[in-house]
């Protein structure tokens, strides 16, 4: 039997707010304003899956599909040397596709269970999940499709983090234009992309917002092991911490 292991965020409030980290075998949402952090804390968590579990990681490798062409190895080097690993094997272990468009993100996802299958891997990111969704379907004669295609990739997703003991982190923007928001989430304006099926497909989700200076603040929304609390980080050279 598989057993289910925790990666640590890299901040320890966080860490303590979420019962010790992301679990493998679970599929998790951050979702937040711009700047907020989503791309850092999924760089800092694909160094710390790969470390020893007495650092709070996976001893792992990591997929990370990027969807915003926004994954930089400058950054996973900094936060590499943070934790005293070698700079060029921390990206080594990190197996990088771009995806350009929907179908792309689809086939990427599938091409990776052959990754999986050699029990090496510990952590999928997806950064954006919902970024290509919203440009390849436009408009609300074709939501019905999109978030059909949607609930297939996320199916997919939940079925690879259980089969895989994977921890599968999926980034997702707040809209912040109303008129969009209106159509594909919500109505007030601060919800993320995705809708409902996104919103049940993910075991735990964080909202992250900016705090005062230079906090930021981490919520856990409907986490099944968690009471909805909060936790502060900041951002820094080595990645996410307190
Ligand atoms: P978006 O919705 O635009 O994708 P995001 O939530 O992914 O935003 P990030 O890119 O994770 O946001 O975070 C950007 C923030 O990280 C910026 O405020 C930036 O100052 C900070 N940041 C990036 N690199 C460093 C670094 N080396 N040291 C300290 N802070 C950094
Ligand atoms: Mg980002």
């Amino acid at each position: 039997r598989k057993r289910c292991i925790r990666i640590s965020t890299g901040s320890k409030q966080l860490d303590a707010a979420l019962n010790g980290g992301f679990q493998t075998m679970s599929i998790n949402e951050v979702y937040g304003e711009f700047r907020c952090g989503k791309t850092q804390l999924a760089h800092t968590m694909a160094v710390i899956a790969q470390l020893p579990k007495e650092m709070g990681g996976a001893e792992g490798k990591v997929a990370y599909i990027d969807t915003e062409g926004t994954f930089r190895p400058e950054r996973i080097m900094e936060i590499a040397e943070r934790f005293g690993v070698d700079p060029d094997q921390a990206c080594e272990n990190i197996a990088y596709a771009r995806a350009q468009n929907t179908e792309m993100q689809t086939e990427l996802l599938d091409g990776l269970a052959a990754n999986f299958a050699t029990n090496e891997y510990r952590l999928l990111v997806i950064d954006s999940v919902m970024s290509l969704y919203r440009t390849d379907y436009v408009g609300r004669g074709e939501l019905s499709e999109r978030q059909q295609v949607l609930g297939q990739f996320l199916r997919r997703a939940t079925q690879m983090a259980e089969e895989f003991n994977l921890v599968v982190l999926m980034t997702n923007q707040v809209m912040s234009d109303p008129g969009a928001s209106a159509l594909f989430a919500g109505v007030d304006g601060r919800k993320p992309a995705g809708g409902h099926i996104l919103a049940h497909a993910s075991t735990t989700r964080l909202l992250l917002r900016k705090g005062r200076g230079e906090e930021r603040v981490a919520k856990i929304v409907d986490s099944p092991d968690c009471p909805e609390r909060e936790a502060t980080y900041i951002i820094t050279t080595g990645g996410i911490n307190d």
